[in-house]
């Protein structure tokens, strides 16, 4: 049946999908079309169970359906999809996150993670009058404009990492630097061009890249020093890496955070938000024109709620343990393998890099060898585990993983690098 799907999938939308990496284009097969997702499992249009370590690219850390989840979006949707007017439940949802996200004073939501870092590089804008922004090779901030420049995520997948489309203008105003090296960022600072620093304060869209010590310390840094915003891009890591995301594990405070993914517990869903001062300048309170006819829609907004509720220090706790628990089982694996292997993990994101290279930085992801990663990932396809289908990506874990999950998985993963 997914053959059948497939076919008729690609003669009406480009490329058989509405977002490139679905395609399966660099692990050398067609996609698998999903019916149904429960807890940690995939189950696909022709009755096969998967184990996931996707969570639709991060956003379902609690697991698939999980029923006060699915119970939020019933009872709201019940009332009414969407208003166009000010509903309660935006109210509520902005006072949870600003009240656990430290650098939150105030947020606007928008629909997706690409609006939000799209948005809050207008605003930074805006606020300081000057045009340049940082962007660092190998991030990924979205399908925006400004950030399809040396871009991670599909576009790195595709090989393509800079986009046709892109106007030399918006080009122009992208400087690119070298995530985990300073000094690529002061050369640029000190031009005094420079609106906004924007990152992923860990990498996750050119698979898992750790910051080295100091690194986002040195970033606040040198920001206040020649006057440029920090904007976290949370998207990914927000309320995954601790409640308070990244900012909250690595202890530096940007000025503007972008989030999505998690907060909208799977439905489409992105925000960003930071200090009072900056966020006055967003209309109508200010000049900075943004909106949006389903923003801060209640469907999403509930669902979000009823995520973060979810999200308890035993939780978090519970998801390390596993999550430690899957990367120590990895690590044996590469250390017994003949193959050239690294991991990069952080809490309960991980890439296993097919590289003789540690990955640190985005020139080393040179060194992957994306074949042998799109063999590896057949055969765990066949065997029932369902892994990013592009070796620039991270693997996520969930608290509905079981430890016979990751058992599982494991199994699979010694198998099918000695098939290899
Ligand atoms: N920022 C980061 C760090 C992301 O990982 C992503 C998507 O993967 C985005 C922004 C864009 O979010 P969306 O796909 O919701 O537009």
């Amino acid at each position: 049946m997914s053959n059948a799907m497939w076919n008729q999938a690609q003669k009406l939308l480009p490329g058989g999908v509405n977002s490139p990496v679905r395609a399966f284009g660099s692990v050398g097969s067609i996609p698998i079309f999903i019916e149904s997702a429960f807890g940690s499992k995939l189950k696909d249009i022709d009755g096969k169970e998967y184990i996931d370590f996707i969570g639709s690219w991060g956003p379902m850390i609690l697991g698939h359906s999980h029923p006060d989840v699915v119970k939020a979006i019933q009872t709201t949707a019940a009332l009414g999809a969407s208003f166009g007017a000010c509903s309660p439940l935006e109210v509520q949802f902005a006072q949870m996150v600003c009240d656990i996200v430290p650098s939150l004073e105030m947020i606007r939501m928008v629909n997706s993670g690409t609006e939000a870092t799209m948005s809050a590089v207008r605003l930074a804008r805006g606020y300081t009058g000057k045009n340049g922004i940082i962007k660092f090779r190998g991030c990924y901030h979205g399908h925006g404009d400004s950030f399809l420049i040396e871009a991670g995520s599909g576009a790195l997948t595709h090989g393509v990492p800079s986009s046709a489309g892109v106007t030399p203008g918006s080009a122009q105003d992208t400087l690119l630097a070298d995530y985990n090296d300073l000094e690529s960022v002061e050369v640029i600072l000190k031009t005094n061009v420079v609106a906004a620093v924007i990152v992923e304060p860990v990498p996750g869209n050119m698979g898992i890249v750790l910051p080295k010590k100091g690194f986002l310390s040195g970033l606040r840094d040198l920001c206040d020093k020649y006057n440029a915003l920090l904007i976290f891009d949370e998207v990914m890591t927000g309320f995954r890496l601790s409640s308070s995301g990244a900012e909250g594990l690595f202890k530096v405070s940007p000025d503007l955070a972008t989030f999505g993914k998690i907060i909208g517990g799977g439905l489409p869903v992105g925000g960003y938000g930071g200090k009072k001062e900056i966020m006055h300048y967003v209309s109508p309170l200010g000049p900075v024109y943004q909106a949006g006819t389903l923003s801060g829609n209640p469907l999403a907004m509930a669902a979000g709620i009823a995520t973060l509720k979810n999200l308890t220090v035993d939780f978090y706790k519970s998801l390390e343990e596993k999550a430690a628990y899957f990367g120590k089982g990895l690590a044996t694996i590469i250390e017994n393998s003949d193959h050239d292997l690294q991991l990069n993990r952080v809490g309960s994101m991980l890439t296993l890099f097919f590289s003789p290279k540690p990955i640190e930085s985005f020139a080393d992801t040179k060194h992957i060898d994306t074949q042998k990663y799109g063999a590896f990932f057949q055969k765990m396809l066949s065997k029932g585990i369902y892994l990013p289908p592009s070796a620039f990506e991270s693997l996520f874990i969930s608290n509905a993983h079981s430890l016979e999950d990751l058992d599982n998985a494991l199994v699979k993963i010694k198998e099918s690098l000695e098939e290899l």
